[in-house]
């Protein structure tokens, strides 16, 4: 229930707004921009030197010699694998920025950080629960900013790139670990052994009703015991979680066939499980660097670019 909650949490944090001193730059923004990685930085040391409940690292230097950065937060101030082993707590990971044009998840850690370490919001999530934050994973292509390198989208204005500095996607990266960055994080990930990932991405324009798909690798790559508790715990209750917070959700979906939209959908993760873990992944519609409040989406079906960069006709590509 717990690690559901974080789920969900993190998903309405998208859609909401608290008004004062510790806003983010994504909220001051008026939800229109997303930080670049030194104001991304320079707002967590000021959570880390304002709560004790906030630990700032890094876990690696990449290739244009940024560190990959890491934020641990647990209310007993355990900030290291061992520590929190002992209290035995469940470890919650939380990626964001795998893909960096995709960054809504980052703006909604900052958001969900700040109200429970700030704020004291919903402390009892972190009960029995440590949680890991990687604010942007995919940092030398977050750095790549420009305005057009996600078109596809409704915001941010300005936004990251899809790949590494060295032309790498890390979502097609976790087994072949070429990248300095997957390299770090399969050291990262064996270090603490998280029990949950929550992997962070945004759609590129795909245009349905659902708010966020969701995919949950219920495979049969999967380990059975953690198959049957993905499908029959966890699922229900994040669904029903989310169903209570009043946002649209379905699992994650795309068209078979690109250029035969009548072959039908498919659903699921097609991602490899790490070490016996759960994964999880999120994909809000467009993006949600929008203010609900002031804005609508746009009608059912509306196409926003005629052709997609594949050439294909569509204008919808499968980025999970
Ligand atoms: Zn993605």
């Amino acid at each position: 229930m717990l690690r559901t909650g974080w789920l969900v949490l993190l998903l309405v944090s998208l859609l909401m707004a608290q008004p004062n001193d510790w806003q983010t730059f994504y909220e001051k923004s008026n939800f229109k921009r997303t930080p670049r990685y030194a104001e991304t930085i320079a707002f967590i040391e000021k959570l880390a030197q304002a709560s004790p409940w906030v630990d700032y690292q890094t876990f690696g230097k990449i290739p244009q010699g940024r560190d990959l950065p890491l934020v641990v937060l647990d209310k007993d101030g355990h900030f290291t694998p061992e520590a929190v082993r002992q209290s035995d707590k469940v470890v919650v990971l939380v990626l964001s920025g795998i893909h960096a044009g995709e960054i809504d998840g980052k703006d909604a850690s900052l958001m969900l950080l700040r109200d429970i370490a700030i704020y004291r919001k919903m402390t009892n999530l972190l009960d029995h629960v440590t949680v890991l934050f990687v604010p942007i994973f995919n940092v030398d292509g977050h750095e790549r900013f420009g305005p057009y390198n996600r078109i596809n989208q409704n915001g941010p204005a300005e936004m990251g790139w899809r790949v590494t500095a060295q032309n790498l996607n890390l979502n097609r990266d976790f087994l072949k670990a070429d990248a300095p960055e997957m390299q770090a994080f399969l050291r990262l990930f064996q270090r603490w052994l998280p029990d949950l990932l929550i992997d962070c991405h945004v759609t590129d324009g795909a245009d349905y009703q659902y708010v966020v798909t969701y995919g949950l690798d219920k495979s049969p790559q999967v380990t059975p015991a953690l198959r049957r508790w993905t499908k029959t715990v966890f699922e229900p209750l994040l669904v029903e979680g989310m169903e209570q917070a009043g946002i649209l959700t379905t699992e994650y979906f795309w068209i078979r066939d690109r250029k035969d939209p009548t072959r039908g959908l498919f659903r699921g993760v097609l991602s490899p499980p790490l070490f016996h873990r759960i994964r999880s992944g999120t994909e809000p519609h467009f993006s949600a660097h929008r203010n609900p409040h002031a804005e609508t989406l746009p009608p059912a079906g509306e196409c926003h670019l005629p052709h997609d960069s594949t050439g294909s006709g569509n204008c919808q590509r499968p980025l999970f």
